[in-house]
């Protein structure tokens, strides 16, 4: 018999698979494996974002090279039932201010509960009793409807505009956004729920379980690389008589107010946590004393200036300050140092409170000493 040469033998084969399919068969499959492992690194970096803003945003980097929707929007209630829902909207991924505001999400939740899954605009407009409530979206453009559904059950929706140039979605692409919303569905569900176990509720800074679990870091750094860092605490000057005078509604107003100049006078990377009551902590992270005083002093200088208005009155507060600056030479445990701060705190108390202490060992002096 005579032998076919190796390339007639192989174009040979190849018809024949061209021929059967398995050619394209074996395309497709690459095709979709390729698609897999774009979503499988997608997935990863949703799971990376670490904000709500920032997890949108990336979002919205992996789908405007497939395509563009009319409109996304974000709403989701964080974690106090009270707190109003927030909206982030975008039109041709751009972002916009809201076209539409829920103040609950409470009529969506029984629609979702029994089907929680992402759904078809038209498909939800026809099966929810409710009318109402998908009216309320149409302004929206919607094409889909992804419910976000976390332990308590519905608290959230991405709503999925119809495509810029009209055309439907294929169903890779429909399977492509339900998978990215998914897990952009748990990654915010897990962020929020993160962000409110570190959160203190009525001021909105981070809580005392935060500020130990930052400190204890503080602490490794200062060992490992020899840094410092110093720790400021901050207690309202005779806040009782604000409650007292004007009662417990005057006083959160005012701690809240507070809290905001607190915030508004120290640097993102620093630690600002609300200890209890009227009571504050904060950890300056990577800093000289020489910083610490002048933080110390600007705060206090920025609370004397503050004016609350609180129905008819205007509230003024002062605070009183223990700084405790701490490098590798003074490293003791966390509850030790804190203990410390609140020393120096209770000196400037005594010594007439609105002013800055400095703990030192052996002896506590007053801020305006060391600046003179
Ligand atoms: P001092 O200058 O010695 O710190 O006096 P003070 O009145 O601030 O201190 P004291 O510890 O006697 O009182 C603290 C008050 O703070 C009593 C408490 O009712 C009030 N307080 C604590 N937490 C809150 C809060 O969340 N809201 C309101 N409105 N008041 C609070
Ligand atoms: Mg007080
Ligand atoms: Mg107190």
């Amino acid at each position: 018999m005579k032998e076919i040469p190796a390339n007639e033998l192989f174009l040979k084969h190849y018809d024949i698979l061209q021929e059967t399919g398995i050619l394209q068969q074996l395309n497709a499959q690459q095709h979709r494996i390729h698609e897999l492992e774009e979503l499988l690194s997608n997935a990863v970096e949703i799971f990376n974002q670490r904000s709500p803003d920032e997890l949108v945003h990336f979002l919205i980097s992996c789908i405007v090279d497939k395509f563009i929707p009319s409109h996304l929007v974000f709403f989701f209630k964080n974690h106090k039932n009270d707190d109003p829902i927030t909206t982030l909207c975008f039109e041709q991924l751009r972002p916009v201010k809201p076209k539409v505001v829920l103040k609950t999400l409470d009529d969506y939740r029984h629609f979702f509960s029994r089907y929680p899954n992402p759904i078809d605009f038209h498909l939800f407009e026809y099966t929810v009793e409710q009318k109402a409530i998908a009216n309320r979206l149409k302004i929206l453009d919607p094409a889909i409807i992804v419910p976000l559904i976390g332990m308590d059950g519905l608290f959230g929706l991405i709503v999925i505009g119809r495509k810029v140039l009209g055309e439907e979605y294929s169903p890779e692409e429909m399977i492509l956004l339900d998978k990215l919303m998914k897990f952009a569905s748990i990654s915010l569900q897990n962020k929020i729920y993160y962000t409110s176990s570190v959160t203190d509720y009525k001021t909105r800074l981070f809580n005392h379980a935060y500020f130990m679990r930052r400190l204890q870091e503080e602490i490794a750094k200062v060992k490992r690389y020899a840094s410092a860092f110093s720790i400021l605490a901050i207690d309202v000057d005779h806040f009782k008589v604000i409650n007292d005078k004007h009662g417990h509604l005057a006083g959160d107003k005012a701690l809240f107010a507070l809290a905001r100049t607190l915030e508004r006078t120290l640097r993102e990377e620093d630690v600002l946590s609300r200890f209890g009551g009227e009571e504050f902590f904060v950890l300056l992270t990577d800093n000289s004393l020489t910083r610490a005083i002048q933080v110390s002093e600007r705060i206090r200088s920025e609370v004397e200036k503050m004016r609350v208005e609180y129905e008819d009155f205007i509230l003024k507060l002062t605070i009183s300050i223990g700084v405790n600056h701490v490098n590798a030479g003074r490293l003791a445990s966390e509850n030790e140092l804190i203990a410390q701060a609140d020393k120096a705190l209770y000196t400037s108390k005594n010594n007439g409170r609105n002013q800055i202490t400095i703990y030192n060992p052996g002896f506590l002096y007053k801020a305006q000493h060391l600046k003179s």
